[in-house]
């Protein structure tokens, strides 16, 4: 079964359509690479899953729970408070980290969980010691976020999102706001959630990583997806001019 599915998902601001008709079907245990040009929607297409924007029209269905569905034309997002339970499915891990800059290391990792899920205090303390050795930070439990290098920092901001358990993971980019250096070690990280078999959702440039980590590459452009395949499908042999062009100049 899938644990996520889109239905002709569209989105406007303003007067700029910049989601048309997005499909999209997750299995569990499954990582997607969504790739393509600057502009092109990938941003909007993540925050309409995590309900951080809202779709005009269109549907979607979380863990086989239908959180929007059109109704009459428009789309209907399910009563805040179901949709908040809803939403803890999903995790997010954003380009610039956003750890909360007054609290810890350990303190990032334990919030939503005491707060949100009400673990005991000791509970959380002991998943988040055992998230921030599986992300290799064990030593900086400690440590405020002004004193992590970047790669540092996003490897807690994936910890903090693994922390609250939940079925997807969802990366904007998660890597470019790294110097080149530093993201082998954030990859590295993500290599080994999808060697778990995560399910994951990843907005990624880094085309060698998406090659090697995702069963599945979806091509967007223009609010729209393009083309969708393999690896080998859609980054060796893609069907469309575009795509073959995008990958050309990356090189
Ligand atoms: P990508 O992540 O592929 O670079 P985005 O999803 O960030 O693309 O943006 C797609 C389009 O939507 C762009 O034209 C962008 O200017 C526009 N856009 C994104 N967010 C907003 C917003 N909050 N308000 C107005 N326009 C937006
Ligand atoms: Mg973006």
């Amino acid at each position: 079964m899938s644990v996520l599915e889109v239905n002709k998902l569209n989105k406007s601001f303003g007067g700029t359509h910049v989601l048309k008709d997005v499909d999209l079907s997750l299995e569990k245990g499954e990582t997607m690479a969504i790739i393509g040009p600057s502009g092109s929607g990938k941003s909007t297409l993540l925050r309409c899953i995590n309900c951080l924007e809202r779709a005009e029209k269109g549907k979607i269905i979380l863990d086989g729970i239908t959180i929007a569905e059109e109704k009459n034309g428009i789309t209907e997002y399910l009563p805040d408070e179901q949709l908040r339970d809803a939403r803890l499915h999903l995790g997010m891990v954003f380009q610039n980290f956003n750890l909360f800059p007054h609290l810890n290391v350990l303190e990032n990792l334990t919030l939503a969980p005491i707060n949100v899920d009400h673990v005991s205090k000791e509970k959380a303390a002991a998943t988040a010691m055992d998230l921030l050795k599986k992300v290799g930070l064990a030593d900086r439990a400690d440590a405020y976020p002004c004193e992590l290098s970047g790669g540092q920092s996003q490897r807690v901001a994936i910890a903090r999102a693994l922390a609250m358990d939940p079925d997807i993971l969802c990366f904007d980019e998660p890597t470019s706001a790294l110097d080149p250096e530093l993201t082998g070690e954030v990859l590295q990280v993500i290599k080994g959630l999808a060697a778990e078999h995560m399910t994951m959702l990843i907005v990624t440039h880094e085309m060698g990583f998406a090659k090697e980590v995702a069963s599945q590459v979806v091509f967007m452009d223009d609010g729209r997806i393009l083309e969708r395949g393999t690896p080998d499908e859609l980054l060796v042999n893609p069907k469309e001019a575009r795509i073959r062009s995008f990958l050309d100049k990356l090189l």
